[in-house]
């Protein structure tokens, strides 16, 4: 653990990533209730129950649900679920699985091999999919079984309903089956502004890996198989891997305080209104260049090296490894106008001192 980290209360609040953020309220209040008397283990329990119930109520489909503790398990887990060691995935060359899991989808699918698809602004080219599953159809290529999609992107685009119809579409007609990194599905709701449905298995996705963390949940993502059938046993790779919290009820009470009012849109729509604001606002300071076009929570801005050691020397953190080089600042339910404010200003004042210094 590092050590700068010491005091808590010292931390700025910062725009690295929309995990930062703590608890929201809801999802707080309904974990303190289910802190009340004892209940049935390894989600044996109600809270279990009604988080899975409403889950299938907002997706209109009676999905199998499961919990994992992580978007690494999740995905991993789920993917391993689509594939024989044998098979393969097909990504973005920028996508989760493939650039921030340490392999976790290769080793709980016993080697299935990940293979990297091009795209504009970090969504999937689906000619380059089409060509990359019919070069070689030979035995000694890894049979390609999966397509995997995320939605919002690791850019912080968002992939239209028309995006995903078609991606399912060639997808299944290509014999693949379609997995969705959603780590930041709500953003991308709240952004498109349609129905769950619209952009997850009536777009022809089989399995769903639902982020709660960034959303404003303490931990635990949500695995929702719309093909039933691919549930099969996992169950027992989510007890294998280490996912079956005997305590689950501390998961999925919070999944109920997000779920069952719409916080998880409120706060998705906040982030993303924050994003839009902070964009508009960085627009107008000159030297300013902002990187792909902004539809959930995050701005990336192509920063001159000497303005982002500026910018991290007045304490800003903020990851430049995601997209292109370009510095990542990302919004969540809990950011204010406030902290905008104060990104604004300092983001103005390290690249007037650039200006001077290039100038
Ligand atoms: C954050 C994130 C995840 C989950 O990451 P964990 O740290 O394993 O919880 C998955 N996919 C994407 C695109 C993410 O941004």
């Amino acid at each position: 653990m590092s050590r700068e980290t010491g005091n808590a209360s010292k931390i700025r609040v910062q725009f690295a990533s929309d995990n930062y953020s703590g608890i929201c309220p809801e999802a707080w209040s309904m974990m303190q209730e289910a802190n009340a008397g004892h209940v049935l283990s390894y989600g044996d329990d109600e809270w279990t129950e009604r988080a899975c119930n409403l889950l299938r109520e907002i997706f209109e489909t009676d999905c199998e649900v499961f919990f994992a503790l992580t978007g690494t398990a999740a995905n991993a887990l789920a993917l391993a679920s689509l594939c024989q060691s044998y098979h393969s995935v097909l990504c973005h060359r920028a996508a989760h699985v493939e650039t921030d899991e340490c392999g976790a989808p290769e080793f709980f699918s016993n080697g299935t091999k990940i293979l990297l698809v091009p795209g504009e602004n970090g969504k999937i080219d689906l000619d380059a999919v089409e060509k990359m599953v019919k070069v070689r159809t030979d035995i000694h290529y890894p049979k390609p079984r999966v397509l995997s999609l995320t939605q919002a992107t690791e850019l912080g685009t968002v992939y239209s309903v028309e995006e995903l119809r078609a991606a399912g579409e060639l997808a299944h007609r290509l014999g693949l089956r379609v997995h969705m990194d959603g780590a930041r599905f709500a953003n991308a709701l709240a952004s498109l502004k349609v129905t769950p449905k619209e952009i997850s298995w009536q777009a022809g996705v089989d399995v769903l890996c639902l982020g709660g963390a960034k959303n404003g949940l303490p931990i635990g993502e949500a695995v929702l198989f719309f093909n039933r059938e691919l549930a099969h046993e996992f169950d027992y790779r989510c007890k294998q891997a280490g996912q079956l919290l005997s305590k689950m009820r501390f998961v999925s009470a919070p999944w109920v305080g997000l779920l069952h009012d719409g916080a998880w849109l409120r706060n998705a729509a906040h982030a993303n209104a924050c994003a839009e604001k902070l964009e508009a606002e960085l627009r107008q300071i000159p030297g300013v260049r902002v990187m792909f076009p902004r539809q959930a929570n995050s701005v990336f801005l192509q920063l001159p090296p000497a303005a982002a050691a500026a910018l991290r020397a007045r304490g800003w953190r903020f990851y430049t490894f995601i997209g292109e080089g370009g510095a990542r600042f990302m919004c969540s339910w809990a950011t204010t106008d406030a902290d905008i404010a104060a990104l604004v200003a300092d983001m103005r004042a390290v690249l007037a001192e650039e200006a001077v210094h290039s100038g």
